[in-house]
């Protein structure tokens, strides 16, 4: 199965002091569209982690690690800000839209959070992003789709001809100035700058 082009993320909750005393206590654990904050905040508990890895939980420790994930996340994010990657989940077909976001913009630029509390939102440039993303699954695609833009843009009339006068190579180049575009596990992600 290809987890990357699925609906959903991976992380690994481990123990820290565990980790430091030598012993991998971890698990893995899914997110996805539907998981809840509660759900997550448990996923994050310390003693929820020892029963899932099945280590005694001997070692005292409090703190939480992510040893691992699948999204190129950091070791120590918060159960609100992994909740934050479900609302992003909610606006796109699978997490590959996320991957292709980021291959373009900063980490984190997916999400921003609010002066006056702690609650992660999805920034209104995800958002944007979401709505007018494009796939294709090659560049002749993206070509048509660039061509079809223009001669929409200028109102070409086919009948007479004239795209036979028309310097496609160059209307392509031009049109992309107006747009990202990045390839992820074989697609090509295509959106109009932000
Ligand atoms: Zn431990």
């Amino acid at each position: 199965m290809d987890t990357k082009t699925d609906n959903y993320i991976e992380i690994c909750p481990g123990c820290l002091a565990c980790y430091n005393q030598g012993r991998l206590t971890f698990y893995w654990f899914r997110i996805t569209k539907d998981t809840t904050l509660k759900q997550i905040e448990q996923a994050l508990d310390i003693e929820e982690i020892h029963r899932k890895a099945k280590t005694p939980y001997a070692c005292g420790g409090d703190e939480v690690h992510i040893q691992d994930n699948d999204f190129c996340g950091g070791e120590y994010m918060s159960a609100k800000e992994l909740f934050g990657y479900v609302q992003l989940l909610k606006l796109i077909p699978n997490f590959d839209y996320v991957r292709a976001f980021k291959n373009i913009y900063l980490m984190e630029d997916e999400f921003y959070y609010p002066e006056g509390n702690h609650e992660v939102e999805v920034s209104s440039m995800f958002k944007e992003y979401a709505e007018s993303v494009q796939v294709f699954d090659s560049q002749n695609d993206v070509d048509i789709y660039l061509d079809d833009t223009f001669t929409e843009i200028n109102n070409i009339d086919y009948s007479k001809n004239v795209h036979n006068y028309i310097d496609w190579e160059k209307v392509r180049r031009d049109l992309m100035y107006d747009y990202k575009k990045t390839e992820v596990n074989s697609k090509i992600y295509l959106w109009r700058e932000i």
